[in-house]
């Protein structure tokens, strides 16, 4: 007993002086990991989708909540960049910054980790695919306005497959160049409808609008659900191990930042619904977790009152920017506990780092 204590001091200080140490070589419990971030998504956001729905949202029967401290290196309140690559690599780092940190270096995100570990991966969002936070996962630029350049990364970044808008990004360029050729090159399957991503089964990037795809008011229709039931598909073929997938709902916060609360409903509505997707899937193949979080607040929204019955809500708004507020985050399927708590946004890289078993 005396000798264990020793042990578990001697670990926790060398934890404590960041030394990396590799914990314990067992098989990691958690194969697959949905990480899905409602952009903008704080509690009044989920609860205006909640009274607009009629029913509780699927996001409500995850059994295990967080709240997560959103401010970057630099500023009380954060940008999608900055926590975007807070959540992807554990990396503080300043307002716009993408999967670099405060000196510009690059930092290795939770996916890069998954990939060079023999795991699948990819990214599923309904903004350019190129946006911050889908971009944070697996390019490396100063500027989140550096589109072209991100989209060179994502051309290299050797996902098994991404989803969103963008395709300008790649193939109407200043400089000329075309990476859908790149990426065709290199063996993937570039579709540009939803039916051509469900027809694919192996490496595939899906550019489903010239730049952000529509919101739900402007008929988007299921396209959230419907590409993340169809990449969860492709991912599972993809690696025996298992794989780390990021689903955004984009949108919250473009109707947030517009204060539009009919559009923030249906935004929030039309992630639930790709909640669903992941919650089904993880009930189907044990070692799932799913992780749903936001990366900040939006509008400062508030919701003096409303009526259930007539699933109506009055809606007001502090702002037209993110705010500093914690966000929730709720945790479902396999190894969900570790995500209870109160926790830095960077807590969430750590944990699923954890959870798959992934070294730095
Ligand atoms: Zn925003």
């Amino acid at each position: 007993m005396k000798q264990m204590s020793m042990f578990a001091a001697l670990l926790a200080g060398l934890l404590a002086a960041g030394c990396g140490v590799q914990a314990a070589k067992k098989a990691p419990k958690v194969k697959n990991v949905i990480l899905m971030i409602g952009d903008g998504m704080g509690p009044a956001q989920v609860y205006a989708g909640f009274t607009a729905n009629g029913s509780p949202l699927n996001i409500m029967r995850c059994p295990f909540i967080g709240l997560t401290k959103t401010n970057s290196a630099t500023r009380y309140t954060t940008d999608s960049a900055a926590s975007g690559t807070a959540i992807a690599t554990g990396t503080k780092t300043y307002n716009g910054a993408i999967g670099v940190d405060p000196d510009t270096l690059p930092v290795c995100s939770v996916l890069g980790y998954a990939l060079r570990g023999g795991y699948a991966g990819g990214v599923v969002a309904t903004s350019e695919v190129t946006h911050a936070t889908p971009a944070s996962f697996y390019a490396h630029q100063p500027d989140r306005n550096m589109g072209e350049a991100i989209a060179a990364d994502l051309a290299h970044a050797g996902l098994t497959v991404a989803v969103g808008g963008g395709r300008n990004h790649l193939e109407r360029r200043a400089d000329g160049a075309n990476y859908s050729d790149t990426l065709r090159a290199a063996g993937y399957r570039v579709a540009y409808t939803l039916d051509d991503l469900k027809r694919a089964d192996g490496k595939t990037v899906a550019l489903l609008a010239d730049g952000h795809m529509p919101s739900v008011q402007g008929g988007r229709g299921n396209a959230l659900p419907e590409a993340t039931e169809a990449v969860l598909g492709l991912l599972k073929q993809s690696s025996g191990k298992g794989f780390f997938v990021m689903v955004e709902g984009s949108q919250i916060d473009f109707e947030a930042h517009a204060n539009n609360a009919p559009g923030i409903a249906a935004e929030v509505i039309d992630f639930d619904r790709a909640v669903g997707v992941a919650q089904r899937f993880a009930d189907e193949n044990p070692g799932t977790l799913v992780v749903i979080c936001a990366d900040h607040e939006t509008g400062g929204m508030t919701l003096p009152d409303g009526n259930f019955a007539e699933k109506r809500f009055d809606a007001r708004f502090t702002s037209d920017y993110h705010t500093g507020v914690f966000v929730p985050l709720y945790a479902y399927g396999t190894g969900a506990e570790a995500f209870a708590g109160v926790y830095e946004n960077t807590g969430i890289f750590e944990r699923i780092m954890a959870a798959m078993g992934l070294g730095r």
